[in-house]
């Protein structure tokens, strides 16, 4: 796998794919800095090593150009982040870029307009890719929460840079965590899934079947689980398509020698609301007009002593409905236990949508060992598919 750190980049132009698709407010700007940090320590080397830097992203779902989408919005918030001043150039290709790119010196920074202005990026087209591709010295792809997409900059541009391309550290990161739950972790490996239905993680959970020693199930599918293992679930949420499937998933554990963990109680609500009645009660009991919206002590308590134990971890979703206080302690819960496994030596990985969000909320983020920067691209990933972002960089 070649990384930046298989470059010198003295005197090179590093045409770098960046992740730079950041919540903007009315006034365009940026509210969440998250994603231009985790490129930082990317840009750095290549400045560091004598290089500059042509940085191209999308933002938003822009039909054509549409100003409110542009990059420049983001230009001084780069600037503050990198502590670099931040050229920008009002198109990703052309002779202006081409003029731009020629003008840029060592330890500058270039940015690129919106990549999405141009339909052709999204749909991989090979004479944009090599427009761009006329922008930089090597190809550095670093934008994980793109790499699932066979754009054009993301995986097409790759092939015109020969042997001169390489994943970014934020990229070499994440296939290092990922690779670690789904290849070299130290045994033995947990995964928690939760979240709201079955139906979205079912690839993931066939998947890992083969990886892990555990796995524990939490949030709205667990009702899926169990009524088909016969419980009462009330009116929780469920997929009744997809009892035959949980049925045959479990079996299929058994044969694997791999533990399902199921929560054994649940803090049912009469209704989907912060303050409404509620009861702690076994996961198979829970009676007419009442809906389990989050584990309870008991459940807590058998995570934990699994999570103790466990030398590798994955936390994709919540265990109930996080977002209300109420119903929020079980995915507190977990996340703590994941710390103190964490604490004691255990890998942690959090990836793949609301785990992260929740992560953040309860200030865990910096407690993990790692926590992705990619929704849909994580998702793919534990579902055991090769990205066309990094396979574009693997395959010569
Ligand atoms: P997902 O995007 O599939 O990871 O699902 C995350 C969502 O599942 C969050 O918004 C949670 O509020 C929701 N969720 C978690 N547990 C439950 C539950 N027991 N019943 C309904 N929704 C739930």
């Amino acid at each position: 796998m070649k990384t930046i750190n298989d470059f010198n980049f003295n005197h090179k132009k590093a045409l770098i794919r960046v992740d730079f698709n950041v919540p903007l407010n009315k006034e365009f700007q940026v509210t969440d800095i998250t994603r231009i940090q985790a490129a930082k320590p990317t840009i750095i080397k290549v400045l560091e090593d004598g290089g500059s830097c042509v940085l191209m992203s999308h933002l938003g779902r822009p039909k054509g150009v549409q100003e409110e989408f542009s990059l420049q919005h983001i230009a001084a918030t780069i600037r503050d982040v990198i502590g670099v001043d931040v050229q920008f150039i009002s198109d990703c290709i052309g002779v202006e870029a081409e003029a731009a790119v020629a003008n840029l010196e060592d330890g500058k920074i270039l940015l690129l307009e919106n990549l999405r202005f141009h339909d052709e990026e999204k749909k991989g087209d090979v004479g944009f890719a090599e427009q761009l591709s006329k922008l930089g010295d090597i190809y550095v792809n670093d934008a994980f929460g793109t790499a699932h997409r066979a754009h054009a900059s993301t995986s097409v541009v790759a092939s015109f840079f020969g042997e001169n391309k390489c994943f970014g550290s934020l990229l070499a990161k994440e296939i290092e965590s990922i690779n670690k739950v789904m290849m070299t972790g130290e045994k033995p490996i947990t995964a928690i899934l939760g979240g709201a239905k079955v139906s979205s993680k079912i690839t993931i959970i066939e998947n890992i079947l083969d990886k892990v020693d555990h796995v524990i199930i939490g949030g709205g599918m667990t009702f899926t689980f169990i009524k088909a293992l016969g419980g009462q679930i009330g009116n929780s949420l469920v997929e009744d398509d997809y009892l035959e499937l949980a049925k045959s998933i479990l079996e299929k554990a058994k044969a694997k020698g791999v533990e399902v963990h199921l929560p054994v109680d649940a803090l049912i609500a009469d209704r989907f609301s912060n303050d409404a009645n509620t009861q702690l009660v076994d996961t198979t009991k829970i009676p007419d007009g009442w809906m389990g919206l989050d584990v309870g002590p008991e459940t807590n308590a058998l995570f934990t002593d699994v999570l103790s134990k466990s030398k590798t971890i994955l936390w994709n979703g919540p265990l109930g409905v996080f977002e209300l206080d109420t119903f929020s302690k079980g995915t507190i819960a977990l996340g703590n236990a994941i710390v103190a496994a964490t604490e004691n030596g255990a890998f942690s990985l959090v990836g793949g949508g609301d785990s992260v969000a929740a992560a953040k909320q309860f200030g865990l983020s910096d407690k993990v060992s790692y926590v992705s920067t990619g929704g849909g691209a994580m998702l793919e990933s534990l579902e055991g598919k090769t990205l066309p972002g990094i396979a574009a960089i693997l395959n010569g």
